[in-house]
């Protein structure tokens, strides 16, 4: 266990996500497009972009360091939205990672718990309100719960992401734009829930066979 392989397998999760963003891109926007204004794609994007761009020479900082300066990044590059909902969560990571100087299992779950309770508390949304909460708490408790059976928290955590997802589309949309289509948004999925989808996909690539780090 030590910085600098923390350091650099943080750099490297957060370049699987903003290169999972990248290729979905257009498909959250049209996601979005449907039950929003369509940005979801190109603002998640420019989050994930300048994130990594603002870690690029900075692996040598502890974990904490970096979730902090991720968190910083992305709030700059988007304003308004998903920001300071992706902002929020990255400092509740950091935060949730300040004594560590390692990024394996048990670090890692903690990253998970951050970025739920950040966005659970930026967004102020109900599980089952139809946001990228119904993703990301979920999985949250299904990471720890693996840990705590001493099993591999990826496979589940990915395979509960995924199952959380596909139901947000027979949720009514309570929060945000989607919200005034009331029953109109029935049938469609979430665009911040998929995209959830898509980073977790990136982190447990980049994650699950560095378990120790
Ligand atoms: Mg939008």
């Amino acid at each position: 266990m030590n910085r600098e392989a923390a350091g650099s397998t943080i750099l490297a999760m957060f370049a699987a996500v903003t290169e999972a963003i990248e290729a979905h891109k257009g498909w959250l926007s049209d996601l979005d497009g449907a039950i929003g204004d369509g940005d979801h794609g190109t603002t998640m994007a420019l989050g994930f972009r300048a994130v990594e761009r603002a870690l690029s020479d900075k692996g040598h900082l502890p974990p904490s360091d970096l979730f902090r300066e991720g968190a910083q990044a992305f709030l700059n590059a988007v304003g308004a939205s998903t920001g300071p909902l992706y902002a929020t969560g990255l400092r509740r990571a950091a935060q949730r990672l300040d004594a560590v100087s390692g990024f394996g299992a048990p670090e890692q779950v903690l990253m998970l718990e951050g970025i739920a309770a950040g966005v659970a508390e930026r967004g102020k949304a109900q599980r089952g309100d139809k946001t990228m909460l119904d993703v990301w708490l979920p999985v949250a408790e299904t990471a720890r719960a693996a840990l705590e059976r001493g099993e591999q928290i990826w496979p589940v955590s990915v395979a509960k992401a995924e199952e959380r997802a596909a139901a947000t589309s027979s949720m009514l949309a309570l929060r945000g734009r989607a919200a005034r289509l009331g029953e109109r948004s029935l049938g469609h999925r979430d665009p911040g829930a998929a995209s959830a989808v898509l980073i977790l996909r990136a982190m447990a690539e980049t994650l699950a066979h560095r378990l120790e780090v």
